[in-house]
């Protein structure tokens, strides 16, 4: 008989070498492991209020959390629905949850009801954590399940107050043992930028290694320390804040300062009466401020390492910011809430950083392996080409909750999580970012990707925001069609803008058409929603 060759594969790894990671213990041991070194350190602060809670208060706190919701019924296996904007009380409930081998929901306060219910039904939520905003929206659906809802923001009827939840006795350490490293403890939905949000179950062992792989080791991937001060603006109920604000956060016994919404001069004003040093933002938020004169290098002048991940930002979008802080490191990170998120890193954030380039969303993440494969043979390519990228290690997820067939279209029998993204790894190492498989749009044979599109029209100083989609053409298949806003006063024409691309462009990536409009819709992690452009644009009214 004959037996098939395995074909070579071009398999990338981190430029940092592997570290021993402990992924048998639990996320909150992994977390408070420094507690000795850090217990009167501050651990949360509340930005809103200045409320200011300690290592010791935090560890107390998630242990009285735990015993709460064990009161309220919850226990191994069941589910929690954080429903809330950032709020010290998202963490307590968080890893109260985890501390009973339960695992947390997240989900936008801002969801409509249908979306809220639809993620509670599908998590299979035992208890509802929310807050006065969103209450509305959970009270008759929980009553109809006899879900038990708590309150984070003072007393209502029919429901829980956080603080009689935490208000008894801590649950003893002795009373978690039983938790496996691959007891799901967080399950995330993706952003449902593609379709619908899908469940991601992220284990103990998954959210352990991720967050080692970034701030642990002799040389950290990411430097974040005890001395640091992170910026908590981004939504806690996404994985990508989750993960390398709180988790990495509390791993390293930084203090975590929470922010709930964003704005330019509230942003300004923490970071001075905080002193923050590290700032995870997303691209809408850079652009805002390398775009924004209220904003100066003085404003911003502690902090050390500004991290932006979840959507592309191009290398002039990158370089405008830089040139905005020049004493902070600015670089991105790659994640994916199935990648337990993250997989790719700038390594320029690292202890011993190392020169990077614009543009780049880092080099995968050590302990991991990368690959770039063709999309429609699935062969393994190397360097320089583009193509969809797999990574597969630790830390990914262990599967889609109850969906078998989605999980195996994800993750290959050999371990790959196929990602949807293209990308190409270049002779550094460096992953750059094409755009999603998915958003493509090609053009006769042609493809061009949305996301440089963009970038490129951000680039004038008239575009205040942009968005490319494409859409059917009976003669090329697709063109690509821009949506735009323009900065106040600013009179740019559709003709304009056109030839703004064309000079800088090949003739397929020329944008056929402009949409003048307010707004570019966006998720809260700063993803432009194109399928709800695309309504716009099927409806008719595409402003
Ligand atoms: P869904 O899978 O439900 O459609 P989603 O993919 O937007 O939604 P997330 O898991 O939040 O949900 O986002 C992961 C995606 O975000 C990645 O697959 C990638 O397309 C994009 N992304 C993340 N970081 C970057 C980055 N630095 N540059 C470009 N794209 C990024
Ligand atoms: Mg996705």
């Amino acid at each position: 008989s004959v037996v098939a060759t395995p074909v070579a594969e071009t398999v990338f790894r981190s430029k940092l070498p592997d570290i021993e990671i402990n992924n048998e213990q639990t996320l909150q041991s992994y977390c408070f492991a420094k507690m000795s070194e850090v217990a009167s350190r501050p651990c949360i602060i509340d930005g809103q209020t200045g409320a200011s809670y300690t290592y010791t208060e935090v560890e107390s706190l998630t242990r009285r959390a735990a015993a709460g919701l064990r009161r309220m019924g919850v226990g191994k296996g069941d589910v929690v629905m954080n429903l809330l904007r950032n709020c010290p009380e998202f963490a307590f409930s968080f890893l109260g949850a985890a501390r009973l081998g339960a695992a947390t929901t997240t989900a936008n306060p801002f969801y409509t009801p249908h979306e809220i219910h639809r993620q509670a039904e599908a998590a299979g939520a035992k208890v509802i954590v929310t807050e006065a905003c969103a209450v509305e929206k959970v009270l008759e659906f929980a009553a109809g399940k006899g879900l038990p809802v708590v309150t984070v923001d003072g007393k209502r009827d029919g429901c829980v107050d956080f603080a009689d939840l935490i208000a008894g006795e801590a649950l003893p350490e002795t009373e978690e043992a039983g938790i496996l490293p691959d007891d799901v403890v967080a399950l995330p939905y993706s952003s449902g930028t593609t379709g619908l949000p899908k469940g991601v179950m992220l284990t103990h062992r998954s959210l352990v290694t991720s967050v080692a792989q970034l701030v642990d080791g002799e040389n950290p991937n990411v430097c974040f320390n005890k001395e640091d001060a992170l910026l908590c603006l981004l939504p806690l109920f996404h994985i990508y804040s989750l993960h390398t604000v709180l988790l990495a956060g509390l791993r390293v016994g930084a203090a975590i300062v929470i922010m709930r919404k964003f704005d330019v001069g509230a942003l300004v004003d923490l970071v001075r009466a905080h002193r923050i040093t590290i700032a995870p933002f997303v691209p809408p938020i850079v652009v805002e401020i390398a775009k924004s004169d209220r904003v100066t290098a003085d404003d911003l002048a502690s902090i050390r390492m500004v991290l932006s991940g979840a959507a592309p930002m191009g290398k002039d979008l990158q370089d405008a910011f830089m040139a905005k802080i020049p004493n902070a490191v600015l670089g991105q990170g790659y994640g994916m809430t199935e990648a337990g998120p993250v997989l790719a890193m700038c390594l320029a954030f690292a202890k011993e950083p190392f020169k990077v380039k614009s543009g780049s969303c880092g080099t995968v993440v050590r302990n991991a392996e990368l690959k770039v494969v063709d999309p429609d043979t699935g062969a393994s390519l190397g360097r320089n080409q583009p193509g969809e990228i797999c990574v597969r290690g630790k830390q990914i997820m262990i599967g889609y909750l109850n969906d078998p067939e989605s999980t195996k279209n994800t993750i290959d029998k050999d371990g790959w999580l196929h990602t949807g993204d293209i990308g190409l790894v270049d002779d550094d190492d460096e992953i750059f970012i094409v755009d999603r498989l998915k958003e493509i749009i090609k053009y006769k044979g042609f493809q061009v990707a949305p996301a440089e599109l963009e970038a490129l029209l951000l680039t004038n100083p008239e575009v205040k925001d942009a968005a490319v989609v494409g859409v059917k053409d009976d003669l090329c298949g697709e063109v690509p069609v821009a949506f735009i806003k323009r900065i106040e006063g600013s009179e740019i024409t559709e003709n304009e803008i056109k030839q703004f691309v064309s000079k800088e462009v090949v003739f397929y990536k020329r944008i056929n058409k402009v949409y003048f409009t307010d707004s570019i819709p966006k998720n809260p992690s700063g993803k432009i929603l194109r399928k709800d452009l695309r309504a716009r644009l099927a409806a008719g009214i595409p402003t």
